[in-house]
């Protein structure tokens, strides 16, 4: 690569805003038509710029170094004060003479970029040559040169700029080498305005006391950690109950005897999620409270309000699924139905709720002597209920009906001060293979009011498929 050179513009053309300030002051200083006294200028620069300075006198044929600025020997590692340009670089040299050439013929300030000698540096030379004099007369060159561009430019530019928090601790440990605590060595400006305090404020602070606003413990833990374990750790902080909502990632890198604390703001992105996580479980609550309203609908939609036993429609339900599990596992099914004997009579003695209360007690009663985990009571109308009797055959379901009607009959019920007592009437009916629910229900039915013509308060059986058999147990 080749050197850059600026003879117009030069403060444009500059990496940095120094050569501004430079060209400020050497225009200050000035005369009219002549260069100006090199102590003039030097005077006139503040020290941060004179430390980058180096000046050149005449000597015979060649230039030497007659001033060596610090900041330049920090950067090269070296003193060329006393030596002669292009004494160790020759390279050097002969750029050197060109620019001197140059300004020689025009007599004003020039400005060369040049890449470092040693490329793996990876860096340039910013040089503002600018002609001037000695107090013997004789022409001087002050050259305010600086490093640009370098890692270090670099890292520098990136740690100013961060918008994560950062800050640099460094050890601090007794003679035994126990971690007492750690100091900040370095925190860029998104740290200091996290911490609420001046850049320079946060350099040396101690990690003992830095955090106390931040959820102190845990961060100080986790960095003593760090700085003792050399590995890294990375974690959330919750300052929602602080500062409304406020959400960090911390990560904690070793570095040296220390750490590199980073912090950036995920306040955005938890509220986010905690939102989606509130609508999720809104949802999951809306979800859960409209199954449970299907649940009891369904319920509903399948019981006897009175009774709390099954219904019709679950009757039918039940049905339908006792018959397949029937025909699939060839297990008998029988089905009695029930008809209380002169049950308006009871209503019209002792009135309606009294007859309520006598359904409900028969709705127990059927479901007392019924098998609570295989059977199925319903009350399918008025005082007309059935029992579904999965794996029973004929013989069984006649002996039940049978235990059913009698213990009916025995029973008092003390209803409304007094002592009720009612018969019922019983069907029967042996399930065969084509049998459907409707049919069923028809069949027992049939049955049921065979026993009521034949005289209540007994049990028929219906012989299917062709029922023409009757028993009667009266
Ligand atoms: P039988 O069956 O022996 O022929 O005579 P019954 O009087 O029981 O028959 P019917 O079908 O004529 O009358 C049924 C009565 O059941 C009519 C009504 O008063 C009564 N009933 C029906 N549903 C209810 C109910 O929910 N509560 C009460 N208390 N009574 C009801
Ligand atoms: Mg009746
Ligand atoms: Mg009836």
């Amino acid at each position: 690569m080749v050197p850059e050179i600026h003879e117009t513009a030069l403060a444009q053309h500059a990496m940095g805003p120094e050569v501004a300030r430079v060209l400020r002051a050497y225009k200050a200083v000035s005369a009219h038509d002549a260069a100006p006294l090199v102590d003039d200028l030097l005077a006139a620069l503040d020290p941060d710029l004179t430390h980058h300075v180096e000046v050149l006198a005449p000597d015979g044929e060649r230039w030497r170094y007659v001033r060596w600025g610090s900041a330049l020997m920090a950067a090269c590692g070296l003193d060329m004060t006393g030596r002669l340009v292009g004494d160790l670089l020759p390279a050097m040299g002969e750029h050197y003479a060109a620019l001197i050439a140059r300004l020689e013929a025009t007599g004003k300030p020039l400005l060369s970029i040049e890449p470092d000698a040693m490329p793996a540096r990876n860096r340039f030379w910013e040089r503002l040559v600018l002609p001037c004099r000695g107090s013997d007369g004789k022409a001087r060159i002050l050259a305010h040169v600086r490093p640009r561009g370098g890692r270090e430019d670099l890292l520098h530019a990136v740690f100013e700029v961060a918008q994560d928090a950062v800050l640099v601790l460094s050890a601090v440990r007794d003679n035994a080498g126990r971690l007492l605590d750690a100091h900040v060595v370095k925190a860029n400006p998104t740290a200091s305005r996290l911490f609420g305090r001046e850049p320079g404020d946060l350099i040396g602070a101690s990690l003992l006391t830095l955090f106390s606003p931040l959820s102190g413990r845990e961060i100080n833990q986790r960095c003593r950690r760090v700085i003792e374990g050399r590995e890294a750790d990375r974690f959330e902080i919750d300052l929602s109950a602080r500062a409304g909502g406020e959400w960090l990632r911390a990560t904690i890198m070793p570095l040296g005897d220390g750490a590199v604390v980073s912090f950036v703001d995920v306040s955005d992105l938890k509220g986010a999620l905690i939102a989606a996580e509130r609508a999720r479980a809104a949802l999951a609550a809306e979800i859960r409270q409209r199954q449970r309203l299907e649940d009891e609908l369904r319920r509903l939609s399948l019981t006897d309000e009175l009774t709390g036993l099954a219904n019709r429609r679950a009757l039918l339900r039940h049905l339908r699924r006792e018959i397949r599990r029937m025909r699939r596992h060839g297990d008998p099914l029988a089905v009695i139905a029930v008809d209380l004997d002169h049950f308006k009579a009871i209503n019209d003695a002792h009135g309606h709720p009294a007859g309520d209360a006598l359904l409900v007690g028969i709705g127990a009663l059927l479901h007392d002597m019924t098998r609570r985990d295989l059977d199925l009571v319903a009350r399918i109308g008025g005082e007309e209920f059935m029992v579904v009797l999965p794996r029973t055959g004929r013989d069984e379901a006649c002996g039940l009906a049978e235990r059913l009607r009698a213990e009916l009959a025995a029973r008092s019920w003390p209803i409304g001060g007094t002592e009720l007592r009612v018969t019922g009437s019983f069907g029967v009916i042996a399930c065969d293979d084509h049998a459907d629910p409707r049919s069923l229900i028809a069949q027992a039915d049939a049955a049921l009011y065979r026993a009521k013509r034949t005289g209540r308060d007994r049990v028929v059986v219906c012989e299917a498929p062709d029922p023409t058999s009757q028993q009667s147990t009266d």
